[in-house]
């Protein structure tokens, strides 16, 4: 398995290590599956191709990473200002993105998983205040998907690099910000040492959802027993990763502000309402130029009509007064 993350980095590094053992201990040791990280094998952002050459049989990464190749992969990731994290994961298993998914990678001869969920994301580190739109134009900034689209389309220079990168480039000025993920992961970074402002809410990643990919080939190659034990494997990484982050963002969020007194901001109002409406001119441009892209954006658009009114009297409601 090859990996887009720093071998064991808390989180997604050590999501990709807990599929692997999973599935070695579920089988008995009948498949045992070795964990590369990024660079170790190849480099973090062609773990797709690996899997699909079969230079690799599985692969752990973001989907969002493979938008020159499948367009639709965007979506699978998480979609701005939609859907938590219990909420894409019931769109995946009981709403039809699952089958959606699978049929997005075929061609490419890759099967593809849910393997891990940060949860709802920050918003990222600046060395400025953000008090209003204008404040981001200018901003080179890693944040990739469709994040990264709509800071272009609002005047700033997005790029995508490596996460085991990010930290050297915030500090030598190479990036002005960056998005990470969450308390737990943006403190093994250590970087409240490149940046002062904490900003939230993570607008672009509502609950995000990480990958394994599978040769198709491999996979067609194991015994039925194995391929179960494989894709429940994943089912048990999904949950898992959530849990840990939900675990200890929190302890790491009181580090931060404790520890190294960083300062916490929420993106102003005014701020978010733009990002928000030039978030879903984006998307919906996105599903009118790709064919798989707009079936995906419907499929996802249909389940939130249905589950919102849901989440605003079921969890929304409650947690607000509890
Ligand atoms: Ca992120």
């Amino acid at each position: 398995m090859v990996t887009t993350w720093p071998r064991d980095f808390p989180g997604l590094g050590t999501g990709a290590s807990y599929l692997a053992r999973t599935i070695g201990e579920m089988s008995g040791g009948r498949l045992t599956v070795k964990v590369y990280g990024g660079n170790e094998l190849v480099p973090p952002f062609e773990v797709f191709d690996a899997v699909q050459r079969g230079t690799a049989e599985m692969g752990h990464g973001g989907a969002y990473y493979w938008k020159g190749k499948i367009p639709a992969s965007l979506y699978f990731s998480g979609v701005p200002f939609s859907m938590t994290a219990s909420e894409m994961m019931g769109w995946f298993y009981y709403g039809g993105g699952m089958e959606l998914y699978h049929e997005a990678y075929a061609p490419f001869g890759v099967i593809p998983y849910p393997a891990g969920s940060s949860g709802t994301q920050m918003g990222g580190w600046f060395n400025k205040e953000i008090n209003s739109v204008e404040d981001l134009k200018g901003l080179k900034m890693r944040i990739p998907g469709f994040g990264g689209e709509v800071l272009k389309q609002i005047g700033g220079t997005p790029v995508n690099i490596p996460g085991a990168e990010l930290f050297t480039a915030l500090q030598s000025g190479t990036i002005d910000a960056t998005e990470w993920v969450g308390p737990m992961n943006d403190l093994a970074f250590g970087l409240f040492r490149a940046a002062k402002y904490y900003y939230y809410p993570g607008w672009h990643e509502p609950g995000t959802s990480l990958e394994a990919t599978i040769n198709a080939e491999a996979f067609a190659a194991l015994p039925e027993d194995l391929q179960a034990i494989v894709v429940t494997a994943c089912k048990a990484a999904n949950l898992d990763m959530l849990a840990e982050c939900e675990a200890k963002n929190g302890q790491a969020l009181q580090s931060l502000l404790k520890e190294h007194q960083v300062e916490l901001r929420p993106f102003p109002d005014e701020v978010m309402a733009e990002l928000k409406r030039v978030s879903l001119e984006v998307i919906d441009r996105q599903a009118a130029k790709d064919e798989m892209s707009r079936r995906v954006w419907d499929s996802l658009q249909a389940y939130m009509e249905q589950v919102r009114p849901w989440t605003e009297i079921g969890s929304q409601y409650f947690v607000n007064r509890r």
